[in-house]
């Protein structure tokens, strides 16, 4: 008998290297060069997945009927919606709309005490953001105390990825949402094939407020202002 997965193995296959790829966001998230990288790979593949199991399924006697009530998912998606429009996403557009806000400040353990909104540019990475604020707070007297000697918390940056015209949620929460939407409806064509249901639990997501916040070395951002400073 034919393997019932056959059908579904090239999605299932981009749909892992999807998963893979919202891991390498996650990753490399403070860094600007490389989360727009990952993050072109992860719409890339997150792009074929739905073709993929189009391709896989169109085949299967009676997939039209079923698919027709099951597409509703992925059309409805904000990301996959937005992905299905345009053909050349990447290409035009894509990376262009993904904004980064940030605020710089201080943090207790993964909470922020005190920030203040700063400019981060999609370019750079946060660790230069941390650099330029702490010069300028320094610089500027640090009237907020956020260079003050202070054992219970840490220098941060928080900072929010977004595509303003699909969200104004973080992208990770936006691509994970997107990857799980076509996760449902392949792991509903799987048992539909007469297979198992696909594990969806995702244990190894990380909290995206988590993953936004970086701390610093307090003494080392004060030692780095002040030479800086001194033209050292
Ligand atoms: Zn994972």
């Amino acid at each position: 008998m034919a393997c019932v997965y056959k059908p579904l193995h090239p999605c299932l296959d981009r749909l892992k290297e999807a998963h893979w790829f919202i891991h390498q966001m996650e990753e490399q998230y403070h860094f600007a060069e490389r989360f727009r990288y990952s993050l072109n790979a992860y719409i890339r593949s997150l792009k074929e997945v739905r073709t993929m199991f189009q391709q896989g399924m169109q085949n299967v006697e009676g997939f039209k009927e079923w698919y027709a009530d099951h597409k509703k998912a992925l059309d409805e998606d904000p990301l996959l919606s937005k992905l299905g429009k345009k053909r050349d996403y990447l290409v035009h557009h894509g990376m262009l709309d993904a904004k980064s806000n940030a605020g710089c400040g201080i943090a207790r353990g993964a909470i922020v005490k005190l920030a203040m909104s700063w400019d981060v540019h999609p370019n750079e990475d946060s660790d230069e953001a941390m650099k330029s604020f702490a010069r300028a707070s320094i610089h500027a007297g640090d009237q907020f105390g956020f260079f003050n000697t202070d054992d219970t918390t840490r220098p941060c940056v928080e900072r929010e990825w977004v595509m303003t015209d699909i969200s104004d949620d973080n992208i990770l929460d936006v691509a994970w949402a997107a990857w799980m939407t076509n996760a449902r409806v392949i792991s509903e064509a799987c048992t539909w094939q007469g297979g198992e249901e696909l594990d969806l639990t995702l244990p190894c997501r990380h909290d995206s407020k988590r993953i936004k916040l970086k701390t610093y070395d307090r003494d080392e951002m004060i030692s780095y202002a002040t030479m800086s400073m001194e033209g050292v």
